[in-house]
């Protein structure tokens, strides 16, 4: 609770062998409860309660870890004891037991304060949490093959930050080189004795990234990607007692405890997943480069179309000297897509995908009962028809008549659906749709895919014929500010597999926007700029953090009292509901505010970052 975001002092026995980090259970208000030891205290108030005993001999956090776990709190205006909580997987203790019986225990623990003060901070916990310490065990790890770095722009100085100095780095790899200069740097920093953590934004399928990491590095790999509860715990246990020079993992695993962590790299930089959707509202981008000033580490973030923030973070660009992209030709929309240039491309086309963002085989226009214009019975949205039945796309519903009920209608065509059925008429190879449901691949070795962004995923280079992007219009109809930079990111993504021999086609009537001429390029400075430009016109500029806050009708007041850059307010009900951007110098003020609100009752709840 926000409410209730402060540290309490308690007297800590020495016989508990509790330390930083540790989880340990405490009486507050008459209740036993669990906590985190945060540290020595200062100042010891004259009366004071004992610590109990120590739920587990694991610390879950070290003195560093505590720092970046503080920064998360004070940027995400999260409560500390939460942050700490989504720092590492929930606590299995059957598996721990386990865990600690065979002998594995021996890097969980921690010291003692080095004062040996007896007297401990500490936050009480919802969730429990656990263990410190690294006794990594010296391993030879073999080095990534000498590769293509030192030929990109500022690889070489990259390189040498990796060897045993620390900075921000954009990395803008050739398309077909994405993986391979991740094993570069993972392997650069490894060969020095230093860790290694690897973001990637999704788990499924397997990123091809943390594929080759695993077959170029073996069992100094550990994987935090999924897997159930016991499995995921284990894991995080074993990357606790220093098992793995290098892990690879989503959102949570930014926290995980690497030994001697020397790089934090962050996979697909620019990927929607990388921001945390649960409270504590995270972005790993963020937090990674935090977590590398705070230990002198370095920070990559990778990606073919790097985040509009990372252009207001001072960072060092690497890139190949020479522009490598596959040629990009713009054309007009024909009917449902069928521009003539798409259609003699796939005649000819071996291996290829057709990114069709829309799904379903088309919208339903005019109901075939009444004539009158088709909406939903339900909500009055719009009708799609889906694997055969019409659905409202906002509620769900069936699909009826909004004036007479029928369920007849009169349908436009266009939709992924649509495309799988004339690509079929058109192509020499077989033509296959991937739908929502199914599990996404890469076209096979004569094959063209059909599918939208749920398609779109870390493949490594797949060596296409052709690819081509459809309904790019529709990317910037989309609602949220940061729709068109998703879009482009997946186009991107997708027109990468085209490389080395391979052409893309992209359809739309706007070859002038900023967007499709970052794709026609491959070089994202046109598009930061115009995207830039559009953010700070709507009031929320590029680096400005950003929060949604709710509480009572009064808090609109209280907020304009601290005079954000902007507010905008929208009721619901009896709660108001502000949206609130900021001076980056101003959050930690903002987050004072805001829990002393929360203390008073007017605001029940802040998320950073929401999507815009
Ligand atoms: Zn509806
Ligand atoms: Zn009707």
């Amino acid at each position: 609770m926000l409410s209730l975001d402060r540290p309490f002092t308690y007297e800590l026995p020495a016989e508990l062998e509790a330390g930083v980090g540790s989880l340990v259970r405490v009486p507050f208000h008459g209740r036993l409860v669990r906590g985190w030891v945060l540290g020595p205290a200062e100042e010891v108030p004259a009366r004071l309660l004992t610590v109990r005993g120590a739920v587990t001999p694991v610390r879950f956090f070290d003195g560093p870890t505590l720092e970046l776990l503080r920064w998360v709190s004070e940027r995400y205006v999260a409560p500390l004891a939460a942050v700490i909580a989504r720092s590492h997987p929930p606590r299995v203790a059957s598996v721990e037991g386990a865990f600690l019986a065979e002998g594995g225990g021996a890097g969980l623990r921690g010291g003692r304060f080095a004062d040996s003060t007896r007297f401990a901070r500490l936050v009480p916990s919802a969730p429990p949490g656990p263990p410190t310490d690294s006794t990594g065990r010296a391993r030879l790890v073999p080095s990534a093959p000498p590769g293509w770095l030192l030929q990109y722009r500022n690889g070489a100085s990259l390189l040498e930050a990796l060897r045993g100095s620390g900075g921000a780095f954009v990395l803008r790899p050739a398309p077909e080189e994405e993986v391979t200069v991740a094993l570069e740097c993972v392997g650069a920093a490894l060969e020095r004795g230093r860790g290694a953590l690897v973001l990637v934004p999704e788990a499924h399928p397997l990123p091809a990234t943390a594929a080759a990491l695993r077959e170029a590095f073996g069992d100094a790999v550990g994987m935090l990607l999924g897997g159930d509860r016991n499995e995921r715990y284990r894991t995080w246990l074993e990357v606790r007692a220093g098992r793995y020079a290098c892990v690879v993992g989503t959102r949570p695993a930014v926290f995980a405890p690497v030994p001697r962590l020397g790089l934090v790299f962050v996979s697909r930089e620019s990927h929607a997943l990388h921001r945390e959707q649960r409270a504590p509202y995270y972005h790993v981008r963020d937090v990674a480069l935090e977590r590398a000033r705070i230990l002198g580490a370095v920070c990559v973030a990778s990606a073919l179309l790097p985040s509009l923030e990372t252009t207001v973070v001072p960072h060092v660009v690497v890139e190949p000297p020479d522009r490598r992209w596959p040629p990009v030709e713009v054309v007009r929309p024909g009917p449902e897509g069928r521009a003539p240039r798409l259609i003699s491309a796939l005649k000819g086309a071996r291996r290829g995908f057709v990114f069709s963002p829309v799904p379903g085989y088309g919208v339903a226009r005019v109901c075939r009962g009444c004539g009158e214009p088709a909406a939903c019975a339900a909500c009055g949205g719009l009708l799609r028809l889906e694997e055969g039945r019409v659905r409202c796309t906002v509620c769900g519903a069936d699909g009826r008549c909004a004036s007479c009920g029928a369920s007849a209608f009169g349908v436009a065509r266009g939709g992924a659906e649509r495309v799988e059925e004339w690509a079929r008429r058109v192509a020499s190879v077989p033509v296959r749709r991937i739908g929502r449901g199914e599990a996404p691949r890469p076209p096979g070795p004569s094959e063209i895919v059909v599918g939208g962004v749920e398609v779109v995923k870390d493949f490594g280079p797949l060596g296409l014929d052709m690819v081509a992007v459809l309904d790019a219009d529709l990317a910037s109809r989309r609602p949220g500010l940061a729709a068109r930079e998703r879009a482009l990111a997946s186009w991107m993504e997708a027109a990468a597999w085209a490389r080395p021999g391979g052409r893309v086609i992209v359809q739309t009537r706007h070859p002038n926007d900023p967007a499709v001429q970052t794709l026609v390029t491959g070089r994202p400075e046109r598009f930061h700029r115009a995207e830039a430009a559009r953010r700070a016109e709507a009031g929320f500029p590029v680096g400005a953090p950003v929060f949604r806050v709710r509480g009572t009708a009064t808090l609109e007041d209280e907020l304009r009292a601290l005079h954000p850059s902007t507010l905008l307010v929208s009721g619901l009900g009896d709660e108001s509901v502000c949206l609130v951007a900021l001076d980056p110098a101003r959050v930690a003020e903002f987050g004072r505010a805001m829990r002393a609100l929360a203390e008073r009752g007017v605001v029940s709840r802040v998320e950073a970052e929401p999507h815009l």
